[in-house]
């Protein structure tokens, strides 16, 4: 097995990543911007670097020895993030574009790509009763403003670095993943780990009250981070090469999220909807059709299973939150 590359190996899903691949005995080159006592994970058998892969120089040097590269850095967040900075989101362009043409010239056979459900079409998504959203849905292209864009640009740059210069680029478009190990409070946090965050302080406070963001009506589905690894091996590994759905099907409403969170926590809260706050489209949901028909899998595990090993691990961290 060759050297691979994980970017982005300081965050949520990086840091799995690269422990996983550890795991399968993978030799693993993990970068990341942040300094090391702010990633996730740290795998000390990895070879671990501070490195911006905006620069051209830093993501050519990146890529020296490399077989297979997985490009999970991204300038990111939740809603109250990308709605709010959007030029930061796409400045991320750079990123895949240097990685891009760094694989291109180490000659690296496999080059996986983290698309978002941000790519789909707004006007698909103005209901909580959604239809779930097909890979054909991207186009024609209206897109989440920002963040979605740079995604919807970055998956058409590896086609046409696959089509022209034949790198085996693999894109997953992820519908919301979640689990433990990832930012849950700060700013760029996601609905799940925010909810858990926001219970969490509600069970050690005993003040049972929380804010939720809009009436809570809107929908989406969220993928625990282990269906995550299982999908990203398969379609890396696998001869589909168009952008694929890699989300869990279960639908579920935000205060639904909430009941769920409260029935873990083992408490009721009082919620107190802010109707200004940010909230992204109506409703949002993944049609696993293709992945379901390509490799005969799809995202499995409960949003009750999964936040259970979330919200323990946010109550453990709880006190981080200042
Ligand atoms: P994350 O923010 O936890 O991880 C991204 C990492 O990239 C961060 O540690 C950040 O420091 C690093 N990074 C940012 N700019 C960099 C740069 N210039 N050079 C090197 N590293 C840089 O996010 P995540 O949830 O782990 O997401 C990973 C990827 O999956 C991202 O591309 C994201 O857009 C995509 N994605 C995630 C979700 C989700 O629900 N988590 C949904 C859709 C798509």
């Amino acid at each position: 097995m060759g050297k691979v590359l994980v970017t982005g190996a300081g965050g949520f899903i990086g840091g799995h990543l690269v422990k996983s691949l550890i795991a399968t005995g993978h030799n693993v080159r993990a970068i990341d911007i942040k300094p090391l006592n702010e990633w996730f994970q740290v795998e000390n058998s990895a070879e671990n670097l501070i490195s911006d892969m905006r620069d051209t120089h830093s993501s050519a040097k990146s890529c020296d020895g490399i077989e297979t590269v997985y490009n999970l850095a991204s300038d990111m967040g939740g809603m109250g993030f990308i709605e709010n900075h959007k030029a930061e989101c796409m400045v991320s362009v750079l990123i895949n574009t240097n990685l891009l043409e760094a694989a291109r010239k180490s000659k690296v056979e496999r080059y996986f790509y983290s698309s978002s459900a941000c790519v789909y079409n707004g006007t698909k998504q103005q209901y909580s009763n959604v239809t779930a959203l097909k890979e054909s849905d991207a186009y024609p292209a209206d897109p989440e403003d920002g963040y979605g864009w740079e995604k919807l640009f970055s998956e058409r740059m590896c086609r046409h670095f696959r089509e022209d210069y034949g790198i085996h680029t693999r894109i997953a478009r992820f519908h919301n993943v979640y689990g433990p190990n990832g930012t849950f409070y700060g700013g760029r946090e996601k609905a799940p780990a925010a909810i858990c965050r926001k219970i969490a302080l509600a069970k050690k406070s005993g003040h049972h009250e929380i804010e939720v963001w809009g009436d809570g009506e809107q929908t989406r589905s969220f993928m625990y981070i282990d269906d995550c690894l299982t999908g990203i091996d398969m379609i890396l590994k696998g001869e589909y090469i168009d952008p694929i759905n890699l989300g869990s099907s279960e639908l579920v409403s935000v205060n639904r999220l909430v009941e769920i969170v409260e029935s873990i926590a083992g408490i009721k809260v009082k919620r107190n909807h802010d109707l200004t706050a940010p909230q992204g489209v109506r409703g949002r949901n993944s049609d696993n059709s293709t992945i379901l028909s390509e490799f005969g899998w799809e995202p499995s595990i409960s949003l009750q299973t999964g936040l259970e090993s979330t919200y323990k691990w946010i109550y453990d961290h709880i006190d981080e939150v200042d």
